[in-house]
């Protein structure tokens, strides 16, 4: 028998931060595999903040979680034995393989990945991060040639992604992040125009000196303050895309909502949310073009990998302390 490590959901950090007490470490054995099932071996983890939400059951737009179950989360691993034709072991997939050593699923919930030089990629630059930024800022922010893009969270996996898919689109691009070190990335090698620290400068006031009532899309990860001085900020017909707002997704009290709202009304601006679920049949043509523009170097993209089984409670907390520059991953020992 061959033993597998999992962490459980011990908690629902509603209103708060993660704390270690709101997972549970226990060994198991892995399963024998059944007809029409395929074992993985996990090996590299990818993190998103709604993990965190999924563990709260608000949203409804997963299945509820379940206090005990193990923690839900995608990752890629390498087929050790297949009892569905179309996996072979060996084969590299992706999937919900959750916080575990080895999952065990239907050939359904499964996809092949190619094993190359992008194989991590399928969990950010090309997976669910990229794919957010493709169709949020696409389909909802509707971006022209010459538009001014303003994008919070800029230096995030989603956020650095759609400032180059907005160049693409021919916009003028400005991103909104915390520190130095991502804003002189943002500029010097993601492509964005100009990067605003939201930790060290007045973003209102950065606004408008560098988009003065001329915003025409805004794609917002992060809600609250930043929000409401990117709403004063907008041109006629501004599209606001609202994909995320983490900056609340550790507070009880929700504030109220942004007070510049009325500005919609002045300049003719719509606010419209999403989730990338939605365009689930487009991903392969979407993934295809993002392929294509990584290989023509018109798309850079970072990765911050963890190490270790034992981190993985530590690596999610990081998304929402900042700690991580690019697509938060973690590699199983
Ligand atoms: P990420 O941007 O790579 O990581 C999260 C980043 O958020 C942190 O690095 C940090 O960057 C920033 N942050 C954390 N707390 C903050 C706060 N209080 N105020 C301002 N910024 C804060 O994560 P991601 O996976 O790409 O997700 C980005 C957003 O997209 C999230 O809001 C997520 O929920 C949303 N999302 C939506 C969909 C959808 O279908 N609608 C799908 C995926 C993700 P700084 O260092 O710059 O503060």
């Amino acid at each position: 028998m061959t033993e597998n490590r999992q962490w459980l959901i011990n908690g629902r950090p509603r209103g708060r931060g993660l704390v270690d007490d709101d997972f549970k470490k226990v060994v198991t054995q892995v399963p024998e595999v059944t007809e029409g099932h395929v074992l993985v071996k996990n090996e590299i983890l990818a993190f998103d903040p709604a993990q965190k939400g999924w563990m709260e059951n608000i949203g409804g737009y997963v299945a509820p979680t379940e206090i005990g179950e193990v923690m839900r989360g995608s990752g890629i691993g390498t087929v050790v034995e297949s009892r569905d034709s179309a996996f072979a072991a060996g084969d590299k997939v992706m999937g919900g393989l959750r916080w575990q050593d080895y999952a065990m699923l239907t050939g359904s919930e499964l996809i092949k990945v190619p094993d190359d030089d992008l194989l991590s990629a399928n969990l950010g630059a090309l997976g669910t991060t990229g794919l957010t930024a493709y169709f949020g800022l696409l389909k909802h922010g509707r971006p022209q040639p010459g538009d001014t893009l303003v994008v919070s969270g800029a230096a995030g996996a989603t956020g650095s992604m759609v400032g180059q898919i907005g160049k693409i689109a021919g916009c003028r691009t400005i991103g909104i992040a915390g520190g130095k070190d991502k804003c002189d990335w943002l500029t010097q090698e993601v492509g964005y125009d100009h990067a605003i620290d939201y930790k060290n400068e007045d973003v209102r006031a950065k606004l408008k000196e560098l988009c003065n009532q001329s915003i025409n899309v805004f794609y917002d990860n992060v809600g609250g303050k930043i929000l409401n001085d990117a709403l004063a900020h907008i041109a006629m017909h501004a599209r606001i895309v609202i994909c995320g707002g983490i900056s609340r997704y550790e507070q009880g009290d929700m504030p109220a909502g942004p007070e510049n709202y009325f500005n919609l009304i002045f300049k003719r601006g719509t606010m419209s949310g999403f989730i990338m679920n939605d365009y689930a049949s487009e991903f392969p043509e979407a993934k295809k073009r993002m392929r294509q523009w990584i290989k023509e170097d018109k798309i850079t993209f970072k990765e911050d990998i963890q190490e270790g089984f034992d981190n993985i409670p530590e690596t999610l907390k990081r998304l929402f302390a900042g700690q991580n520059f690019g697509k938060q991953l973690l590699r199983l020992d």
